[in-house]
């Protein structure tokens, strides 16, 4: 009988040639378990998704009420449905004035193909620019952002008028002219190996920005909900985006996006023409209840205060290991800075066979990632680092 690994292998369209394919049963808490009951801790999260880990018994409840009730009703932005209202009205109480107004879609991707087009709509421009070894996403406007250009040349001719400038280096910040129509930013670069800016640089940014009328967007789809010590990075950063990103761990497991503005901002899509930017799915009410509940335990169980701490200890035992040549950390997003690309694939590989998952990031082959899940305790926490001390040492 053919199993299901080969189908995955045949069937289902390959990323890479080396995927991980594990068949996992079930997940619950911090752990993943295979068909062949082995129990994998999971140290990424699935990328950055699963803040309140697995199965979360509340989030599973509310995902089954809700598609009980109903499921998919109506495109986005024509009924009047309790999820989405439930959600906004969180949201909204958790961000500034000027970011009132929420977009709901169902991916990164999309969240940032919204920005884009209300950023060039309002300001009547058409320059973009965005950073090296930036990850927005893989459709076409998400792509012509990237920071990255193998990826970017290998699907040309993508958005025309797409400049990059050089991460966290001040002086390039006046290349943003009045002909910027928007700027578009990890506030800490993810897949560029936790790329954490120098102190000033984002309020330079702010400042750039708002003496060119250029609209700036904060890309947190990474970094937002409490993954690095706060709900939302530029809460820490003295300097508020014009457009904020959310998705990944926004649907605590479940598929939702947002972009997020003022209401003057999100009109570009109401007006001239109408139906500016429609999605069928976006804002699902089932991706909706979950996100809600999701972020109704992160503030009751007061999750998000203890990041830091718990980062902070994750980094300290790692520390202790020689092999380790820096380690970069914002809250829970670590990158280990290993001596190379062939020892971070060493080192995966041999945790993954010890039951640990980790990751390597998209633009930094030489360091490891780590980014559990939020819940995770500091007893897991020792019990990782000790794996993974033991390993870096061996
Ligand atoms: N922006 C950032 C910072 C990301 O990390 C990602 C996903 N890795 C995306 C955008 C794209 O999100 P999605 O995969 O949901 O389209």
């Amino acid at each position: 009988m053919i199993s299901n690994r080969q189908i995955f292998l045949q069937s289902l369209a390959q990323t890479s040639d080396s995927p991980l394919a594990l068949e996992i049963e079930y997940a619950n808490g911090i752990d993943m378990f295979t068909t062949d009951h082995k129990r994998i801790m999971d140290l990424i999260s699935g990328i950055s998704v699963s803040n309140l880990g697995h199965s979360h018994p509340e989030i599973v409840a509310s995902v089954q009420q809700q598609a009980a009730r109903h499921m998919h009703l109506m495109v986005y932005g024509e009924l009047v449905q309790a999820p989405q209202t439930r959600l906004a009205s969180l949201l909204t109480s958790l961000l500034p004035a000027s970011l009132q107004s929420i977009y709901l879609v169902n991916s990164g991707s999309e969240a940032v193909e919204g920005a884009l087009k209300i950023a060039k709509k309002f300001t009547g421009r058409s320059q973009i620019i965005a950073f090296d070894n930036a990850y927005h996403g893989s459709t076409h406007g998400a792509l012509s952002v990237m920071g990255n250009e193998t990826y970017r040349n290998a699907f040309q001719t993508l958005l025309p008028d797409v400049l990059h400038l050089a991460f966290n280096e001040p002086n390039e910040l006046q290349q943003i002219t009045e002909k910027t129509a928007c700027v578009i930013i990890e506030p800490v670069q993810a897949e560029a190996g936790v790329r954490i800016p120098a102190k000033g640089y984002l309020q330079a940014l702010r400042k750039r920005c708002t003496e060119t009328g250029t609209l700036l967007i904060f890309d947190e789809i990474q970094t937002g909900m409490g993954r690095t010590g706060t709900m939302f990075n530029f809460e820490q950063q003295d300097a508020t985006p014009d457009i904020l990103l959310l998705a990944k761990a926004l649907g605590s497991g479940m598929p939702l996006g947002a972009f997020i503005a003022s209401r003057e901002i999100m009109e570009t899509i109401t007006f001239n023409p109408p139906l500016g930017h429609i999605t069928t799915f976006g804002g699902h009410p089932v991706c909706c209840a979950a996100a809600s509940t999701g972020i109704e335990i992160l503030l009751r169980d007061q999750i998000i205060q203890t990041v830091e701490s718990k980062g902070a200890l994750f980094q300290s035992l790692l520390s202790e290991a020689t092999a380790v040549k820096e380690i970069r950390r914002s809250g829970l997003l670590m990158a280990i800075e290993l001596e190379s690309p062939e020892k971070v694939q060493q080192v995966i590989k041999t945790c993954l066979d010890k039951g640990m998952l980790l990751d390597w990031f998209l633009f930094d082959a030489k360091s490891i990632r780590i980014a559990p899940p939020l819940i995770i305790s500091e007893e897991q926490i020792r019990e990782a680092g000790e794996i993974l001390v033991n390993v870096l040492s061996a």
